[in-house]
């Protein structure tokens, strides 16, 4: 009989990927709802060769040494890594693998679902027949922001931000974005100008966010470049909680520095239920659920789960960070 690797899988996660993990595997599946605390985690994953791991699951060098010498693949199922101390893991010769492209579609979808809802105030509007205030239609109730003609700000021109500035050209706005490295050919065929990030803070109707976080992008948006942005305009946050100063957000948007916000992504995640940005009318947030659509789940879990495998098998990873 073939040996069969012993990994631990951190969530239940789509049978499209778990299947094949369980058909090759000697797997430990944790079973809960939430994830595993950052000590159950240690040890869940003493001598496991590989890990299946989300973007709740810390992964630094603590826990790689609880794993031990055995761990050769961690695969996480998300294309942001940044629960992942890659460097440490890449220093022990461990793979480290991730899911990008199968959920751009998705997550720019959620970009556009939640500037479509701030601008044209759609969670208020909810709120408003809910609460019983609606007497009739009203010519000056509700009013809220266009899109056609207004500008869109990207930062960040990866896949996810290309997939936002497509479908922005089918709502006919101006487009806008700073990302450094990407050739300005590639941003034209796409109908975006490059400029720099000071350029779109100051030009942007709707500002929307598509950089990974890394030290450079923490707090990339804080204080002062908040303090850029037209009084109109409205953030968008797609990527990571993190990447913007959050109290810094609610000041401008309390003080009506800027219009409002719409975020998918927080910091922390969960937001605290007393979070004061849970307050504003104008400040729509959802769950992280960017890449949460039923196609876009099972092609990350069978993503994440070819990673594993071929770590295990000691091939090079078919996405490999
Ligand atoms: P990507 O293709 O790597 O795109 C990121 C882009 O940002 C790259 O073009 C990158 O340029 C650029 N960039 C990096 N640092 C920058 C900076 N300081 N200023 C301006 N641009 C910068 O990644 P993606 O697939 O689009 O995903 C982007 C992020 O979205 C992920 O890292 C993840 O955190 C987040 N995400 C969230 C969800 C969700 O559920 N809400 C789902 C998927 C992804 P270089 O190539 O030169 O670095």
């Amino acid at each position: 009989m073939t040996r069969r690797a012993k990994v631990f899988v951190s969530r239940i996660i789509p049978e499209a990927g778990l299947g094949r993990v369980r058909a090759a595997c000697d797997v430990d599946v944790w079973q809960d709802a939430l994830p595993p605390p950052y000590d159950v985690l240690k040890s869940r994953v003493f001598g496991v060769e590989g890990i299946l791991s989300t973007l709740n699951d810390q992964i630094d060098d603590e826990l790689m040494d609880a794993a031990g010498d055995s761990l050769k693949v961690i695969s996480q199922m998300s294309v942001g890594v940044d629960n992942i101390d890659v460097v440490a893991a890449h220093r022990r010769g461990i793979k480290v693998g991730n899911t990008p492209g199968v959920l751009t579609d998705a997550t720019a979808d959620i970009a556009m679902a939640l500037l479509l809802a701030a601008a044209r105030r759609i969670v208020e509007g909810v709120e408003y027949i809910q609460s019983g205030h609606w007497r009739t239609w009203e010519p000056m109730g509700l009013l809220g922001g266009d899109l056609s003609g207004a500008t869109l700000g990207l930062i960040g021109l990866g896949r996810i931000g290309r997939a936002v500035a497509r479908r922005a050209r089918g709502f006919e706005m101006r487009l806008v974005a700073h990302s450094p490295s990407c050739p300005a050919e590639e941003a034209a065929a796409l109908g975006v100008t490059l400029v720099s990030l000071e350029q779109v803070l100051r030009e942007a109707d709707y500002l929307s966010i598509h950089v990974p976080l890394k030290p450079d992008t923490r707090h990339m948006i804080d204080r002062d470049r908040l303090a850029l942005m037209k009084k109109s305009a409205i953030l968008i946050n797609t990527a990571r909680g993190a990447i913007v100063d959050q109290m810094a957000l609610y000041d401008a948007v309390k003080n009506r520095d800027i219009g409002g916000a719409a975020l998918d992504v927080t910091d922390p995640e969960p937001i605290p239920l007393n979070d004061p940005l849970l307050t504003l009318p104008n400040v729509i947030v959802v769950p992280h659920i960017g890449s949460a659509s039923h196609r876009t789940r099972d092609k990350m879990a069978a993503m994440a789960a070819e990673n594993l495998l071929a770590g295990l098998a000691g091939h090079s990873l078919p996405n490999e960070v």
